[in-house]
């Protein structure tokens, strides 16, 4: 059922401390960590606790945890002190989504290309 944690799903076993990240935030709603795999000097993912698919099931489902999620993007690129910075959501594989639940990518600390690959 939408929003229940899934077992199958690596994010909701992050929130539930089950597998180890570098959190460097959490609010009521949602978690900030680091990625395992940066591709920028920062990158941080921000992930609802709630189990979305996609950040479309999201919004439709939570446009207030939705909320929280780019509001707490905002927090991250604070936190880093970043001048630039860009938050994506990759929805649908064809846009590299490869974690079915929902996340935004903070990324920055280096120079970005647009448009992106
Ligand atoms: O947008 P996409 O679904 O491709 O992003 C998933 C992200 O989750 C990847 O950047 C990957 O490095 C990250 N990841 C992580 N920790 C894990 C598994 C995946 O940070 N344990």
């Amino acid at each position: 059922m939408a929003g229940e944690p899934q077992d199958d799903c690596l994010f909701c076993k992050i929130v539930a401390g089950q597998i180890p990240a570098t959190i460097v935030r959490e609010t009521e709603t949602t978690v900030a960590f680091r990625d395992i795999n940066p591709q920028a000097p920062t990158h941080v993912l921000v992930i609802p606790k709630a189990h979305h698919r996609d950040a479309a099931a999201l919004a439709a489902a939570e446009p207030a945890v939705a909320a929280d999620v780019l509001r707490e993007t905002q927090a991250v690129a604070g936190e880093e002190k970043l001048e630039s910075y860009r938050i994506v959501f990759n929805t649908g594989s064809g846009a590299g989504q490869t974690v079915w639940h929902a996340h935004a990518h903070v990324l920055g600390g280096r120079g970005l290309e647009w448009p992106p690959g």
